[in-house]
């Protein structure tokens, strides 16, 4: 457990990883089609065991952002719409993995369109879920980072949930998202580490960093380039006292998986190493929630103020 100086700062550099675990039910609304199939069919044969494994190798507990359809067992129906023997293997992982929510059915609660009861049956359904499987959960991970109706998820009991990158492209249409990204990436520039902040009764871990899927154009960025950066961050997270939170989907590991896997190992050892020497704590999103502040207490001003 970290703790905060009240000054800006975690009482030790942090890092979190955290994933969106979701197979078809993140791309059911965009034209992806068959090829996307094929991807989440590696993720689901080959990539949630190798990742495992590598998380266990390092001893890193993740937080697992969850869509509350894979738990369900309907082996008649499409197995990459249900999971619930992937979600066992996570839960039996020798280093105790986090499992938080990623909605029901991937939902978008941040959109115009969803509304307090959508949100209401997304979440609710969930948790519902949830307690028949005896998940203690306090995380949400908003599908797309797309942030709606905390005070929905506060009452269902989340406590944190992973707020936006704090970068200017982060809340721009999705082209020029893309393009701030690439450019990011392609001058290797520092993530931004960042610190727990408190927002409608619930705490945001924002992300620092997405490890860039190998898809499409991205396939030419070289997997080095996104361990520079990561590097970059982890440094950045020790010289700032603050955390640097590492996310992605398993589903990113499918294209490229061997330089994929090899470049997160490269990440994983350097934090190791950093943990092993007593300068880095590496922690689930959960665990960042400061542990002396009551959900909802009003007295955490100074960590309110934090940039
Ligand atoms: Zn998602």
């Amino acid at each position: 457990m970290n703790a905060y100086r009240g000054t800006g700062q975690l009482e030790r550099a942090a890092f979190t990883v955290s994933l969106d675990f979701e197979l078809m039910w993140g791309t059911k609304d965009r034209p992806y089609g068959e090829s996307f199939r094929k991807l989440c069919e590696i993720e689901r044969r080959e990539v949630v065991d190798r990742l495992l494994a590598l998380l266990t190798e390092y001893g890193i507990r993740a937080t697992w952002g969850v869509v509350g359809n894979l738990f369900l067992k309907k082996d008649h129906e499409d197995p990459l719409l249900y999971g619930s023997e992937l979600i066992e293997k996570i839960r039996r992982c020798p280093v105790r993995q986090e499992i938080g929510s990623h909605t029901m059915t991937h939902a978008i609660l941040g959109a115009p369109t969803c509304t307090a009861a959508m949100a209401e049956r997304e979440l609710g359904d969930w948790v519902r879920v949830a307690r028949a499987n005896a998940v203690d959960f306090q995380t949400l991970i908003l599908p797309r980072n797309r942030i709606g109706h905390l005070d929905i998820a506060r009452r269902h009991g989340f406590r944190c949930y992973r707020g936006e990158e704090p970068v200017w492209y982060e809340s721009q249409p999705r082209v020029v998202r893309r393009f701030g990204h690439l450019l990011a990436i392609l001058s290797a520039r520092t993530p931004v580490c960042v610190m727990p902040q408190e927002n409608q009764g619930m705490w945001s871990i924002p992300g620092s960093m997405l490890y860039t899927p190998a898809f499409g154009l991205r396939r030419y960025l070289p997997v080095w380039l996104r361990v520079l950066r990561a590097k970059r961050g982890l440094n950045a997270a020790l010289r700032q006292k603050r955390l640097f939170h590492l996310w992605f989907h398993p589903t990113d590991l499918t294209r490229r998986t061997e330089a994929m896997l090899d470049g997160l190992r490269q990440i994983f050892e350097r934090a190791a190493s950093l943990r092993d020497a007593g300068q880095l704590d590496i922690l689930p999103m959960r665990d960042l929630i400061p542990a002396d502040v009551e959900s909802g207490g009003q007295d955490n001003a100074e960590i309110l103020s934090n940039p």
